[in-house]
């Protein structure tokens, strides 16, 4: 670890490193056959990877796109392992100046995967010296300024590099275009993530039923990281409360003191409802006003809170705002209103 701290500097993330991400990490699959779900993705990639491999050449960039949580630094970290080659991790905002992503390149080996948490994030510079470094492994530096400035062009390893981004929209075109293989990830299924959660309970060797980490999964919102939090949590319940065993009684009292509901909303998905059908009678209402009305910042609810509440049938996205629908109101216990003229709110549809 001590060399790329020397190579990159503070900048450059150490996820081996401490506290939370270390944690986290303990929790990681290395391999392709121990990442749960994600079937589509996972049998292309399979593919990608066994072609690459039988050609004696890197593998193409990737960009993995999707909410956060849901293993896109995982499957990286695997894209990296089962390539049998170094993985160097980094994220957008790290990556302030032109420099900084020539100090990073530079010094890659050969075949070595890049990580770029939030490429969306990266600045216009930065992205200029990234495409001739994606598409000809080069990078074009200038030296000198004024007239007698000079263009040198230095080669650089054959690289592979894994893009990850909570918003596809985001990305520049000419940055996506320069990617060989796009792959969304899907929020997972409760069997899925129930799968996920006894995988990492056998990790941290703590005793869970199987309908305990049923009714974990249910809650998790679609999100192994989630999943993984709760699991974390409602040890703890069961070592101080209980007999040290996950069952379903532990899960469900221990969800309920974390006042997460049945259905997996917390108090800021609830809020967010709340505040929709309180406030704006139901919407639509702009992101940024609600993000105001909450005290949020806008992405947070965009990226951690909307994709849930849609796939629950509890929020849409107009083009005019942010909607509630009945079944919000149903699950708030909240009376819905009545169908309404379409010019009234753009509800109508939804009842
Ligand atoms: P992202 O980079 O998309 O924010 P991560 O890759 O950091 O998400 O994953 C978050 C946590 O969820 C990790 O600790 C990882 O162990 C777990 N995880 C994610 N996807 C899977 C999966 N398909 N199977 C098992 N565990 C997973």
């Amino acid at each position: 670890m001590q060399d790329e701290t020397a190579l990159y500097g503070a900048k450059m993330m150490q996820p081996q490193l401490t506290g939370v991400d270390a944690e986290e990490n303990n929790l990681r699959p290395h391999h392709l056959e121990d990442y749960i779900g994600q079937d589509k993705v996972k049998q292309n990639l399979k593919i990608y990877l066994e072609a690459a491999k039988r050609r004696g050449e890197p593998m193409d960039h990737i960009l993995l796109y999707g909410p956060p949580g849901l293993g896109k630094t995982t499957l990286a970290g695997i894209i990296a392992n089962e390539m049998g080659v170094q993985i160097r991790i980094t994220s957008g905002p790290a990556i302030e100046k032109p420099g900084d992503l020539a100090a990073l390149l530079t010094n890659l080996q050969e075949g070595d995967v890049l990580f770029i948490d939030e490429i969306h994030r990266l600045s216009r510079q930065v992205e200029e010296v990234l495409y001739p470094a994606l598409e000809d492994y080069a990078l074009d530096i200038m030296i000198g300024k004024g007239p007698s400035a000079q263009s040198i062009r230095i080669n650089l390893p054959r690289f592979t590099l894994v893009g990850a981004t909570t918003r596809a929209g985001q990305i520049t075109g000419p940055l996506r275009d320069r990617f060989g293989v796009l792959l969304k990830l899907e929020l997972y299924s409760p069997d899925e993530l129930a799968k996920i959660i006894q995988r990492s309970a056998g990790i941290l060797d703590q005793p869970i039923t199987p309908e305990g980490a049923y009714e974990l999964a249910k809650c998790s919102r679609g999100t192994p990281r989630v999943a993984n939090r709760f699991l974390k949590r409602v040890r703890d319940f069961a070592t101080v409360l209980g007999d040290g065993i996950i069952d379903r009684d532990v899960a469900l009292l221990s969800l309920k003191r974390m006042d997460v509901d049945a259905l997996g909303l917390d108090e800021l998905d609830r809020s967010l409802l709340r505040a929709i059908i309180e406030m704006y009678n139901g919407g639509p209402v702009g992101l940024e006003t609600l993000a105001a009305a909450l005290g949020e910042e806008a992405v947070t609810l965009e990226d951690l809170c909307e994709p849930y509440l849609m796939q629950m049938g509890f929020l849409t996205r107009t083009p005019r705002g942010r909607c509630a629908t009945r079944l919000a109101y149903e699950h708030l216990g909240l009376k819905a209103p009545e169908s309404s003229a379409p010019e009234d709110n753009g509800q109508q549809s939804l009842f």
